[in-house]
């Protein structure tokens, strides 16, 4: 099976999307024929359509993985749904969202996933993560990530910093 370099975008407006996304990520690094190999820092940003909902947190993950599209895909919405199923009766369905950004240099038009996704171009809080962690990436159409942010409409990211303290790695001491 070839190997190939996928990002995933992370999405949460929980009144705890830190830790959504961090058992995101950990669920992310399990799966099969997968390795985490970067995660971007996370930004708060204004959410698209209905204003009356929190800030959502946003951030990408880079895979190597050997599964095929569909079955990544299959990966990631099992992984929404376990998210989701946690909090579906206080928080409704929306408390963590996973989208196939990329998958290597491949164009995707399938009823079940559209790649690069459809929204990619749109979205500052996908588009500043996926430079942070690969600021030479193009689409397989030719466009450069960095020019994408450039002209993206603004969503007053804000970055959070410190890094949140459940992704942090523990020093030899802790
Ligand atoms: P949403 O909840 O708005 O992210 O939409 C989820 C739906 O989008 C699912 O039915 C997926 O099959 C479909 N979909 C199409 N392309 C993608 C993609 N690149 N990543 C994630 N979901 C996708």
């Amino acid at each position: 099976m070839p190997v190939v370099d996928v990002y995933i975008g992370l999405g949460s407006n929980l009144a705890d999307p830190l830790r959504q996304l961090a058992g995101a990520i950990a669920a992310l690094a399990a799966l099969p024929e997968t390795c985490l190999i970067a995660q971007s820092p996370f930004y708060a940003s204004k959410p698209v359509g209905p204003q009356d909902q929190p800030d959502f947190i946003n951030g990408a993950t880079h895979l190597r993985t050997s599964l095929l599209p569909l079955e990544l895909l299959d990966q990631l919405q099992n992984i929404e749904q376990h998210h989701q199923r946690e909090r579906i009766q206080h928080w409704g369905p929306r408390t963590l969202d996973l989208d196939l950004l990329l998958f290597g240099m491949q164009t995707i038009n399938e009823p079940r996933l559209t790649v690069p996704h459809r929204e990619l171009a749109n979205r500052d809080f996908v588009l500043q993560p996926l430079l942070d962690l690969a600021p030479e990436l193009t689409l397989p159409n030719g466009d450069t990530v960095a020019e994408l942010r450039q002209r993206c409409p603004d969503n007053q990211l804000r970055l959070l910093n410190p890094a949140p303290s459940s992704l942090a790695t523990p020093r030899p001491e802790d």
